[in-house]
């Protein structure tokens, strides 16, 4: 039998990999398979966009590419759909039955991979091994235009080691229906939402399907670019080497983080129970992780049935939109706001600005860092790289009124901003605020901070509205309380926070009357579906981690090019937007671990970063056929090193480095080795490895 492979256009560029399994597959069961190289692509895209007449060469194409074989086989189930019951149809609606006779002829002789391998070989045991969990999403054209029945799963079912799971409502579109998930991206992308909930729920390791483009419109959206505060304008290294240079940013830092970490080490350490308390808020975490969907669910409806009204924002563009047009809503024209990390990751100043709106921030040095039209460099310290003297003249340049004799004295700096904001507050008819958390069972809302001016901002105006990451949600009131003493005691090394404002809806004829509840993905799905760095999103943002990272102390937020600094930016912003546009920052730690050991949700932060790396260099291998420099020397050294004889060869040619040295030192290395002997030396390697002595010194006697 000759067996053609049709790859299909988009498996042929994106995703080979499926073209290659195919191939080694059929080969496998002891059959030859040619690739016609004349062959392009189904023309289905044409077809079901309503170019029937561009389609129509691409169907001619097909039928001579594939006309003389016995079977076609097909890694699609949409693509062989569209073969069978478009081409012939295609071909009659312009007139041309010749080519109409010929496509049939073809198109029966063309199988999905499952049809092929069930009814044409007759195998459902093809000796595949996959000690996985795994979930099958049928696609709709191989459901429904193609009717490949339970083929698929009756192959899965014989997959030694796996473990397959049912997908509820599997039978439910994805959403991604080819141009329909552009021209209307937004139902589509709601259709997804489903999906994705349900093969989360699943708890499986893989996704199987028949269709690479459904696979490639369920991997979950990340932040979108151009929006918000997620990455950098330079690579991590390049911008840490300018900090490095600032040696004012230094002693600031230096001494900022000094001073909490020896506050945090003095009331942890009256804890005799604090390792368990950590234990508790991990497991609190992990739990809420895995039943997010309910969670979620739960606290919408207990925050409306409280008067609240929730929001669903997919992302930064979407939230930055319904919060401005709340405002609008409202007509005011200036909000105060309380400290909020998760407005500035998706920008919600800019945002209001454009639309007339100008934001206040008033918590004190989130103030600071607005007049100097800075960006915040730490979570719990937004302006840890101003000093006094820098404050008091953003303060003389920027805040109106101010007195001119301002000194540069803590209490006269935190006087003059009181000034300035008791006016803004008194004035204000909208509040915005993010939140640390959100318990579920009773829908209430809960933001800890120190000065009571958020308090202000969440009391005073009449509308309130909350811009909530998803993952900050709690189950319960019990589980708030773990979080309650760990926050403090790690973030501002205090027992107990100065002030945690909670509200529940909305409290007639008290506080706010208007309350809204912005619920983000922004790319937490997606970090969501990565079982490694799910772990990320269990972060309470107490800043433990910054204040005990070595880099962190030495290069301060800004290098880290997002909202997120520090460790734990490291690995939440690369997961939030997508690895490749912040693919420095899994590489910016030495990998000490002090970041673990801190962390009172005890995220195992290394092996996170560790993860990443390994996730940056496979789609950076997939992304570019030219591989780099270090991947080169990589996989150099792992065949060298993968064997004795190969290895002792390699030192022995590394010993020609002595020929680079001087007294005992080498001082320059090609790259991609460069970066080290740009700071320090490498010592010559010695005339004889140890390998050698021990083999000159253990020579067997006889
Ligand atoms: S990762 Fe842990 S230590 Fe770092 S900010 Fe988040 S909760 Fe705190």
């Amino acid at each position: 039998m000759r067996v053609a492979l049709f790859v299909t256009c988009l498996a042929d560029t994106l995703f080979p990999q499926a073209g290659r399994a195919c191939v080694a597959l059929l080969e496998r069961l002891g059959h030859r398979v040619e690739f016609p190289p004349g062959q392009t692509c189904c023309g289905q895209m044409h077809v079901n966009t309503g170019y029937q007449r561009q389609a129509l060469p691409l169907i001619r194409r097909y039928a001579e590419t594939f006309a003389s074989y016995d079977a076609i086989v097909v890694p699609s189930g949409s693509c062989t759909g569209s073969v069978r019951h478009q081409h012939a149809m295609v071909a009659r609606r312009f007139g041309d039955e010749r080519l109409a006779r010929r496509a049939e002829e073809v198109a029966a002789k063309t199988y999905e991979l499952s049809e092929f391998l069930t009814d044409v070989l007759g195998l459902e045991d093809v000796g595949a091994y996959y000690p996985h969990r795994v979930t099958y999403h049928p696609t709709c054209h191989s459901l429904r235009l193609l009717r490949v029945g339970d083929r698929p799963l009756r192959l899965l079912r014989h997959v030694t080691g796996i473990d397959l799971v049912e997908l509820p409502d599997a039978e439910t579109c994805c959403g991604f229906g080819g141009t329909f998930a552009i021209k209307n991206a937004d139902v589509s992308t709601a259709m997804l939402a489903d999906k994705m909930r349900n093969v989360l729920a699943t708890g499986a390791e893989a996704c199987a399907a028949g269709d690479s483009s459904c696979l490639m419109h369920t991997r979950a959206a990340t932040a979108p670019r151009g929006v918000g505060h997620l990455r950098g304008s330079e690579p991590f290294p390049v911008a840490a080497r300018r900090a490095l240079a600032d040696s004012q940013l230094r002693r600031n830092l230096a001494k900022v983080t000094t001073t909490i970490r020896a506050k945090r080490a003095r009331v942890v350490g009256e804890l005799p129970d604090w390792e368990e308390l950590r234990e508790a808020g991990r497991a609190i975490k992990a739990r809420t992780m895995a039943g997010l969907d309910g969670y979620l669910e739960q606290l919408e409806a207990e925050f409306t049935a409280r008067g609240g009204t929730v929001h669903w924002a997919r992302d930064a563009i979407e939230a930055n939109q319904i919060v401005t047009g709340l405002v609008q809503a409202t007509g005011a024209t200036e909000v105060v706001k309380v400290k909020s990390i998760v407005t500035d990751e998706i920008g919600l100043n800019d945002a209001l600005a454009d639309g007339g709106i100008s934001a206040v921030e008033t918590d004190l040095a989130e103030l600071i860092v607005q007049l100097g039209k800075d960006r915040p460099s730490h979570f719990l310290v937004p302006a840890i790289h101003r000093n006094r003297a820098e404050i008091r003249e953003i303060f003389l340049r920027e805040m109106d009124g101010v007195d001119p004799g301002l000194t540069d004295e803590p209490r006269a700096l935190a006087e003059a901003a009181r000034l300035h904001l008791r006016r803004k507050f008194l004035a204000a008819q909208v509040g915005i605020s993010g939140a640390n958390f959100a318990v579920a069972e009773t829908g209430t809302l809960c933001v800890v901070e120190s000065e009571g001016n958020g308090r202000m901002c969440l009391t005073l105006p009449p509308t309130l509205i909350t811009v909530m990451g998803i993952e900050k949600v709690v189950p319960s009131w019990a589980d708030l309380g773990v979080f309650l003493q760990l926050l403090p005691r790690s973030s501002t090394g205090e027992r107990m926070n100065p002030y945690t404002s909670m509200w529940t809806g909305v409290t007639p004829g008290d506080g706010p009357q208007r309350v809204h509840l912005v619920l983000l993905d922004n790319g937490r799905t997606a970090a969501l579906a990565d079982e490694t760095g799910r772990q990320a999103l269990g972060c309470i943002r107490c800043s433990a981690c910054l204040n005990v990272c070595p880099v962190y102390e030495r290069v301060g937020g800004h290098a880290y090019g997002s909202v997120y600094p520090g460790p734990i930016g490291a690995i939440v912003s690369p997961m939030l937007t997508g690895i490749e546009d912040n693919a420095t920052l899994p590489f910016a730690s030495s990998l000490c671990g002090a970041c673990y050991d801190a962390c009172p949700v005890k995220i195992d932060i290394p092996s996170i970063l560790v993860h990443l790396r390994a996730r940056h260099v496979e789609e950076a291998a997939r992304a570019s056929r030219v591989p780099s420099p270090e991947a080169v020397t990589m996989a150099a050294a792992a065949w060298a090193m993968s064997d004795p004889a190969r290895f002792a060869a390699a030192q022995r040619g590394g010993r020609l480095a002595r020929l680079l040295g001087r007294r005992g030192t080498i001082r320059r290395l090609p790259p991609p080795l460069a970066g080290w002997t740009r700071a320090r030396d490498v010592p010559v390697p010695p005339a004889q490895t140890f390998r050698q002595w021990w083999a000159r010194e253990h020579r067997d006697p006889s």
